[in-house]
């Protein structure tokens, strides 16, 4: 699914004359609804392409470690000083006003990603963001099938 987000962005991406490029493993399984990660990943990747520069690149790739999946989501854009990278979360939170203008943002989105990710289990940061770009982090539990698991319908004796 991550990577046909990349390809539904594509035409966007060119709008804005960035380039999106991905390094996705191939078995990564989470345990999250389809239709909300969905929206997640075209959120970001949106705003990756929106506060990008021209000739600028969005790089989306993957890691599995100690059963998380961590999704990197980096682009070449204008950056968020870090003072209101905990404000961007936020409902209405809008940095660069000039440019959400232009691109009728709302700033609404990252909030409701936010909202979104939590609701899934996972979870997002900022990794870093300067004038040279930003790369967001997302962080998901990997679905393991050995994973200790609550019988929700066993009935109880007493
Ligand atoms: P919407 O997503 O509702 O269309 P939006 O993109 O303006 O509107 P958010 O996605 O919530 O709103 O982002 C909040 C603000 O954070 C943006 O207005 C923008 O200033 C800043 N921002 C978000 N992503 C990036 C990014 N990748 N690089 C630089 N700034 C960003
Ligand atoms: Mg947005």
């Amino acid at each position: 699914i991550l990577l046909e987000q990349c390809r539904r962005m594509s035409q966007k991406a060119q709008k804005y004359q960035v380039s999106i490029e991905h390094n996705i493993e191939k078995s990564l399984y989470v345990w999250v609804d389809q239709e909300i990660v969905i929206r997640i990943f075209l959120n970001l990747i949106d705003n990756a392409i929106k506060y990008n520069r021209p000739n600028g690149k969005v790089e989306v790739s993957t890691k599995q470690e100690d059963g998380k999946i961590r999704i990197f989501i980096k682009d070449t854009g204008i950056g968020i000083p870090s003072e209101q990278w905990e404000r961007v979360f936020e409902p209405f939170y809008i940095v660069h006003e000039e440019r959400s203008k232009e691109t009728g943002g709302s700033g609404l989105g990252l909030s409701l990603v936010k909202e979104w990710v939590t609701q899934q289990r996972g979870t997002i940061e900022i990794l870093e963001s300067s004038d040279q770009g930003t790369c967001f982090l997302l962080t998901f539990p990997r679905f393991d099938l050995d994973h200790e698991h609550i019988h929700l319908t066993k009935e109880d004796r007493n």
